[in-house]
């Protein structure tokens, strides 16, 4: 009996994984469970603006991102890599691909601006004396800080000092970075600086996932923004769906909170 040749297998077309998969993801702290189940899946060169009110695990989103946090179920992959605890080598390889930028700048304080930007570098890269200057040197005037790689932190302003913390997690050469309430820590009118820095890297497309309560450059600058509640993303979309026409009684509240 003839049997009719099996059609030529066509490949599926694939959706290209995100540089970020996040799948059932869950976090507890003993018995609060702080992520109940969050997937997200984040493409190359996109702009992630996470918002929520506090305590929603905005924070804790991202630092299970970069490692900092041990999460209980679910899957992480960066660069399609899985995020493996207690692998040492995918956890250094992890921390080479991520950066992330706190509130606080939490810069050397012993060290000079420029010896800052060159430490990782230097330690993990092997990146020799040279090479580590002239980076460095470019990613402060990346910064608009070119004339400060011998000041010290204390000599800087709060604005300054956080450009410096993204000049030093840019060293890395990271494939995503975090920013978690980057300016909240700044004077009103420092704000601003910071925010441009980081819009350029955005248009330079750097794929970022950033916590922010600053809800014009989450307008202007994200391609989806995520709502947080109560350790789930509640709605996400792209700005002008989540601005302009949220859905749920929690972000509508969220948003009148913060205008
Ligand atoms: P957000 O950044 O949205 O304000 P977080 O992710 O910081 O929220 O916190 C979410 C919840 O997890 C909060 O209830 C917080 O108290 C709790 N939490 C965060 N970090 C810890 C920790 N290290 N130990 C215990 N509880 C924590
Ligand atoms: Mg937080």
């Amino acid at each position: 009996m003839a049997i009719a040749e099996a059609p030529a297998a066509v490949a599926a077309p694939v959706a290209s994984p995100g540089i970020v998969e996040i799948t059932g993801l869950r976090k507890r702290f003993g018995s609060n469970e702080v992520l109940k189940g969050v997937d997200l899946s984040v493409k190359r060169g996109e702009v992630i603006v996470i918002i929520g009110k506090s305590g929603s695990g905005k924070s804790t989103l991202l630092r299970c991102v970069n490692g900092l946090e041990v999460f209980d179920e679910g899957s992480l992959h960066v660069d399609g890599q899985p995020l493996l605890h207690g692998n040492v080598a995918a956890m250094r390889a992890l921390r080479q691909d991520v950066g992330m930028i706190f509130q606080n700048f939490n810069l050397f304080p012993h060290l000079s601006v420029g010896r800052n930007v060159m430490l990782a570098p230097s330690l993990v890269k092997k990146r020799p004396g040279p090479a580590g200057v002239e980076q460095a040197k470019r990613l402060l005037a990346r910064v608009g800080l070119a004339e400060k790689f011998d000041a010290q932190p204390d000599q800087l302003s709060g604005g300054q000092q956080q450009r410096v913390a993204i000049a030093r997690a840019l060293a890395m050469e990271p494939a995503v970075l975090l920013c978690d309430e980057i300016t909240s820590a700044l004077d009103p009118e420092l704000v601003g600086e910071v925010l441009r820095v980081v819009e350029s890297l955005a248009d330079e497309g750097m794929t970022l996932m950033m916590v922010t309560h600053e809800m014009n450059f989450a307008r202007k600058v994200a391609d989806r923004v995520v709502f947080m509640h109560a350790g789930r993303i509640h709605e996400i979309g792209p700005p002008e769906q989540l601005f302009g026409s949220p859905q749920t009684a929690e972000l509508k509240q969220f948003l009148s909170a913060v205008h």
